[in-house]
């Protein structure tokens, strides 16, 4: 429902369904009370011949009435400041990667019940894995550096436990020894094969399927394979491998086989928040790269969503084909605009059937 220009039988009806959307449009004001609430308030309704509204909560106060105690039309929306507090406990745990969850609930004014699903419901990410990402990230620059492992471990906020070695190990996808040498322990298998959009390369680690490319020959494929895993030791994938990149194969060539094989997501802490808001994305629908950034919080980071998608490695899998521009216009795709267009037409007439 658009509030713009809404005339007083518009706007009492929005009261009436204490309609969140158009808080923020207008207040409204009880004349045998001589209080004004935002549209969404939870307080028992008035009767219309004592309500009058006003544009806005200082509007109100001019005409002589007070704010409500209870839905307090005169700071922020709550939707807004939800986000907002969820923002602040991010930079909090960026700051501090040790800080305990309970500890930064109370922090931001939250129960530590509803601190856990405010924040994924926001970011689309556990406050668990915000720290445990940025821990990663922490780790990693600090091996990149040449700190000495234990060093590395213990200032990227991991405690002094061997539980937590196994947990660094988990997130860097090798170990931490692996990592500082550049990845050159670290073993990827790839399989090249033909697809519904032309060639395909399916390559996976020890923990999972790390990479999905698209294009028109085996040998730009190995190429780009080289520049996403510049250190690693690179070889062809076993008969075995070869049976899993079935599974792959049936999803790119869109056989609605939910993949369920292990995927080995790299990336930032901002990045994998993307690739999380991507899959959710249903087959058939697109999303602008606004629209995106709104749902993981972050309206303002419209071009880091845009380098998020363009860096996701896993063709379909994390379906960055569906972001688009506002406009519909279908904007860039790291395998070529012709094979995005042809799987959202593929997506569309499949929802349609
Ligand atoms: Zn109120």
């Amino acid at each position: 429902m658009k509030h713009t220009n809404l005339n007083d039988e518009r706007r009492w009806q929005a009261v009436l369904d204490r309609d969140p959307q158009a808080d923020g449009q207008f207040v409204f004001a009880v004349l045998t009370t001589g209080i004004f609430c935002r549209p969404s308030c939870r307080a028992r309704h008035a009767l219309r011949q004592n309500v009058r509204f006003y544009a806005d909560a200082a509007a109100a106060r001019d005409a002589g009435f007070r704010p409500c105690k209870r839905c307090q039309p005169e700071n922020a929306d709550p939707q807004q400041q939800r986000i907002a507090k969820v923002a602040r406990a991010c930079r909090l745990l960026e700051q501090d990667t040790t800080i305990r969850l309970e500890a930064l609930a109370r922090e931001v004014g939250v129960s530590p019940y509803h601190f856990h699903r405010l924040f994924k419901s926001v970011t689309g990410m556990t406050p668990k894995a915000w720290q445990q990402a940025w821990r990663t990230k922490r780790l990693r620059a600090a091996l990149e550096k040449g700190e000495p492992v234990t060093q590395a471990v213990l200032a990227a906020g991991f405690p002094a436990s061997s539980s937590y070695y196994r947990e660094a190990d988990n997130t860097l996808g090798m170990t931490a020894r692996q990592y500082r040498r550049g990845g050159s322990d670290v073993t990827v298998r790839y399989a090249l094969a033909a697809c519904d959009l032309g060639r395909c390369l399916v390559a996976e680690s020890a923990r999972g399927i790390c990479a999905v490319l698209l294009g028109d020959d085996d040998a730009s494929l190995i190429i780009e394979l080289q520049t996403i895993f510049p250190q690693a030791q690179r070889e062809e994938g076993d008969a075995g491998f070869y049976a899993r990149l079935e599974t792959v194969l049936a999803t790119i060539n869109g056989q609605n086989t939910a993949l369920q094989l292990p995927l080995d997501i790299r990336g930032t802490a901002f990045q994998q928040q993307v690739w999380h808001a991507l899959q959710e994305i249903p087959a058939g629908e697109t999303r602008s790269y606004q629209q995106v950034a709104q749902s993981i919080g972050n309206p303002r980071a419209v071009r880091a969503v845009a380098s998020a998608c363009a860096a996701n490695t896993l063709a379909i899998v994390i379906p960055c084909h569906r972001v688009v521009r506002q406009s519909g216009a279908l904007s860039g795709y790291r395998w070529g605009e012709g094979r995005k267009a042809q799987l959202l037409r593929r997506e569309t007439q499949q929802e349609e059937a």
